[in-house]
C-alpha cells in the first residue's frame, strides 16, 4: 500500500530551504508525506526513499506527532540531522528493506 503524499508543501519547501535547499525533501506529518521538489510518482519510484519515510510513519504512530516533532527538533539540535536517531533508524529500515527486497523476500 502507497503511502499517502502531499505535492507541493510549503511546510517541506521550508524543510528543504532549512536544510540547505537539497533537490527534494519529504517530510512525515502525521499520516502523510509532504514531498518539495518531487512529484507523487518520482517519490513512489524510489522504493528505499519509500522505505524511509514509511519508518517516519511509524515512528509518528508510535509517539504521537507533537512528540515526534518535539524530540526530532531536539536530536537535530543535538546531534545533527545525519545521527538524529530518528534519522538513523529510517536509513537502518530501509536499508534493511532494500536488501530483503534484493533477497526476494519483499515485493516492491
Ligand atoms: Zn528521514
Amino acid at each position: 500500500m502507497s503511502p499517502r503524499t502531499f505535492v507541493n508543501s510549503p511546510l517541506a519547501r521550508i524543510a528543504r530551504l532549512v536544510l540547505g535547499n537539497k533537490g527534494s525533501v519529504a517530510m512525515v506529518l502525521g499520516k502523510t508525506v509532504h514531498l518539495s521538489g518531487a512529484t507523487r510518482e518520482e517519490f513512489l519510484a524510489d522504493p528505499e526513499w519509500v522505505a524511509h519515510e514509511e519508518v517516519h510513519l511509524r515512528q509518528v504512530r508510535d509517539l504521537g506527532l507533537a512528540r515526534f516533532l518535539a524530540e526530532y527538533l531536539l536530536e537535530s539540535a543535538r546531534v545533527g540531522y545525519y545521527q538524529n536517531k530518528f534519522e538513523v533508524e529510517a536509513r537502518e529500515g530501509a536499508r534493511q528493506f532494500m536488501l530483503e527486497r534484493a533477497r526476494g523476500l519483499r515485493q516492491p
